[in-house]
């Protein structure tokens, strides 16, 4: 299978995500500092920020990986969230850094600060790479947000249209969906 030939436009440059991803792992050093954390990367579409922002926390941190899918391929999210890969080890009694990429309705944050949640961790801390806030249908506690974006379809740094894409160095806007 091929690539659709998507027609992009640079959004939020390989510069400015550096700049962000640094200043939420200094802010993430400055309130952990001296802890130990576990990180846990969303999957698939936060690997990319993930390891850019866990290479910016300067205190001990384990990670996990949590796999979930909710927009089966296309452009919209189906509103149903699927777990395909469970985390390896508890979180009880530990400093939890969730790590998403992209919070658009909401319901898989939320749905993931429940998960979370209900495994006792001493704290958990949501930070989302980007938000769409006119795109939100739940009320979703973000404590760490990249960018605030429009609602319209982002692919790149980590971000698919049908699982291509996630490997541009930038986040863009795609012209030609539909
Ligand atoms: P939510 O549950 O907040 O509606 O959706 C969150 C998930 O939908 C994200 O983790 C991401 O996989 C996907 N998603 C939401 N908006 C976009 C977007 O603009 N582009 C891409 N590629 N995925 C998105």
């Amino acid at each position: 299978m091929n690539a659709k030939t998507l027609d992009l436009k640079v959004y939020i440059s390989e510069e400015k995500i550096k700049q962000t991803v640094e200043r939420i792992g200094k802010e993430l050093t400055t309130k952990f500092k001296g802890k130990k954390v576990v990180a846990v990367c969303v999957l698939k579409g936060s690997f990319l920020f993930f390891s850019d922002l866990i290479r910016q926390i300067d205190t001990d941190i384990t990670c996990e990986f949590f796999g979930v899918s909710s927009y089966h391929g296309g452009t919209s999210s189906s509103g149903e969230v699927k777990v395909t890969l469970d985390l390896a080890s508890p979180v009880e009694g530990q400093h939890v850094i969730l790590v998403e990429d992209i919070v658009d309705t909401g319901l898989t944050m939320n749905y993931l600060r429940k998960a979370i949640e209900s495994r006792s961790p001493a704290s958990l801390t949501t930070v989302t790479l980007l938000e769409k806030p006119d795109a939100l249908k739940v009320p979703c506690q973000l404590d760490y947000v990249g960018f605030k974006i429009t609602n319209e379809f982002v692919v790149g740094y980590g971000l698919d249209y049908e699982g291509f894409y996630r490997n541009l160095p930038y986040i863009a806007q795609v012209q030609n969906l539909q």
